[in-house]
């Protein structure tokens, strides 16, 4: 293992925000990761995926152990199922394709996501009506002080909105070095009642679609309406959607008639962030580099040569505002760091 010091991370996060690790090391075996739990070399040690759902507003001191474990295989194969096994350092959109090619189903909603495989349950990541839950099975992991090797079921993951176990009671305490994924080898479940999947289908002629059909549909939605973090430095979605409950969102309601929302339960609703920042007036402003995304407010994104100070300052701008103007705290999704 090469450990390296004061190491730039502009080009570990998706962001570009050029904060220095004060050590770094790559870690491309299980081997490799006890020893950097065992050795301690630092106190504190961060674990870093793609660097794509977290904005560094300081250098990190700390050891970063950048994961990098590969490999994909099949655990079992029967009837219509399919357990495949993907280490954490793996590519999450190379792996949904992966899964399209081998005509797996189930990841089809979730292509074009930033990241690494290992990190999709911390947050369990979600687009156009699929949650990384859904086609969950375990998860393996390393507990940081004892070393011990525990595996996860979806019931021990808590999983939510966004959240997980391992953003909560176990935030810190582990290191995920594999994700065991349930797809469908036959009988396709698609996911297409989101508006903007069936008009692409209806666009490029498609009645029947295969799970292909729906992983381009969703990578065409994607790449016409998110800035690419390889042109723009952003981090996706910043904030979460608020979720409300019935009496907050009857008085909402009240003075915000033509706002969109979305019923979780009888008793919650959730407001899409995204509506409520661009009413607040931030949608397309910029502040020297640090700016909102001129079509989607949820984005912030760096022009150039933004500290992760001033984008956070802008973040808490916009918190503060929407909360004046609509009395409700919206809260950063992505990890500030
Ligand atoms: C353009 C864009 C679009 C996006 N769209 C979506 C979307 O549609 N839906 C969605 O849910 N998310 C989306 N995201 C957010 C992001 O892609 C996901 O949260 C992704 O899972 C983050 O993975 P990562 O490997 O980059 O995590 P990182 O940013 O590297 O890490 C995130 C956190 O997890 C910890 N961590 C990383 N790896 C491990 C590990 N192996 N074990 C334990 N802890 C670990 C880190 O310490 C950090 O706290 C988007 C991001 C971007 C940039």
């Amino acid at each position: 293992m090469r450990i390296e010091s004061h190491k730039s991370l502009k080009a570990f996060n998706t962001f570009g925000i050029d904060c220095k690790a004060r050590h770094f090391v790559s870690v491309s075996s299980i081997s490799d990761l006890k020893e950097v739990l065992i050795q301690k070399l630092h106190p504190a040690l961060f674990i870093l995926g793609g660097g794509s759902n977290m904005l560094l507003t300081k250098d990190i001191d700390a050891f970063v152990a950048h994961i990098n474990l590969k490999g994909i295989s099949i655990v079992s194969e029967e009837n219509s199922q399919v357990l495949v096994e993907v280490m954490a350092g793996e590519n999450w959109h190379e792996f949904v394709q992966y899964t399209i090619k081998k005509d797996f189903g189930g990841l089809e909603n979730l292509s074009l996501i930033p990241g690494n495989v290992g990190t999709a349950p911390i947050q369990n990541i979600g687009a156009y009506g699929v949650e990384l839950k859904d086609v969950f099975e375990s998860c393996t992991a390393y507990d940081v002080e004892t070393l011990e090797k525990i595996v996860f079921s979806k019931a021990d993951c808590k999983f939510g909105y966004r959240n997980s176990i391992f953003k909560n009671e176990a935030k810190g305490k582990y290191v995920i070095t594999s994700v065991v994924f349930n797809l469908t080898r036959t009988d396709h479940k698609l996911s297409t009642s989101y508006g903007a999947i069936q008009a692409k289908l209806e666009e490029n002629n498609i009645d029947k679609p295969t799970i292909a059909d729906v992983s381009e549909a969703v990578i065409a939605i994607r790449q016409s309406k998110l800035p690419d973090p390889a042109v723009l430095g952003n981090s996706g979605s910043f904030f979460k959607n608020p979720v409300i409950n019935s009496s907050d969102f009857k008085q909402f309601r009240r003075k915000h008639p033509q706002a969109p929302f979305y019923e979780v339960s009888a008793t919650e609703f959730k407001i899409p962030a995204g509506w409520l920042i661009e009413q607040a007036g931030f949608k397309g402003q910029r502040f020297g580099d640090a700016g909102v995304h001129k079509n989607q407010a949820l984005v912030l994104v760096n022009y150039g040569t933004a500290s992760g100070s001033e984008i956070w300052d802008l973040a808490l701008r916009i918190q503060k505002k929407v909360k004046e103007d609509f009395d409700i705290y919206i809260e950063p999704e992505v990890n500030i760091i």
